[in-house]
């Protein structure tokens, strides 16, 4: 019996944009995902304090931008979650569900994320449980932050996505959104047509 390879993909996706998509259909070309779970954060641990839309505008915008990919899913599952999102109660949670029990289980995450891992709740007990795949991003040494990680976590398995860093965040978006300049190159349609017709960033 072959094994299901399954990444996990968390973020706060407020909005989503092509960075996330690039890096999810890299990875699962990479590694050969059989499915990634796009897992929106209820409240993230590094954003505790800063607003952010709701969790049901947020789950909406990336059910639209993964539509046309058969091997993306939603996951609610921090949303439906009380408190602050850890990776960690993700991922066992993610573990207990079928058909996910056996699964191999791939992390994804971009250099930003990676920069702060060890200090992330259980990150050696993460680290044991899923491969990393690390995405570049401008502004970070990814092989830097890379050879930082296999020495802190030895028995890490971590992996660098094949792609050049898009420079494009949501922070960038919604700040290009809320002075009414143009973002419809990065991200879907359907995402951005929802941002308006729900008043977004505005
Ligand atoms: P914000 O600007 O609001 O902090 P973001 O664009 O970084 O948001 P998140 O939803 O916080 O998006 O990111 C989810 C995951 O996707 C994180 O692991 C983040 O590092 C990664 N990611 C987001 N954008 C990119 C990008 N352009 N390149 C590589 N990784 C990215």
């Amino acid at each position: 019996m072959t094994v299901m390879r399954l990444g996990m993909f968390g973020g706060t996706f407020d909005p989503p944009h092509i960075g996330h998509l690039v890096m999810a259909e890299v990875a699962r070309e990479t590694v050969g995902l059989d499915r990634v779970l796009f897992i929106p954060a209820a409240i993230p641990p590094h954003k505790a304090g800063l607003s952010i839309s709701s969790g049901e505008d947020r789950a909406q915008m990336v059910a639209r931008a993964i539509a046309p990919y058969p091997a993306f899913s939603l996951s609610r599952c921090e949303l439906t979650r009380d408190g602050v999102s850890y990776t960690i109660d993700t991922l066992r949670e993610v573990r207990r569900q079928v058909p996910y029990q056996d699964a191999h289980i791939y992390l994804l995450l971009g250099a930003d994320m990676l920069a702060q891992f060890g200090a992330w709740r259980e990150s050696a007990a993460i680290a044991d449980g899923a491969t990393l795949l690390a995405a570049p991003r401008e502004g970070y040494e990814l092989s830097d932050l890379i050879t930082r990680t296999r020495a802190q976590f030895p028995n890490v398995d971590i992996r660098q996505l094949p792609m050049p860093p898009l420079d494009v965040s949501a922070t960038w978006l919604r700040s290009r959104i809320k002075e009414g300049r143009r973002v419809e190159w990065l991200l879907p349609a359907p995402v951005l047509e929802y941002v308006e017709k729900r008043g977004l960033y505005r």
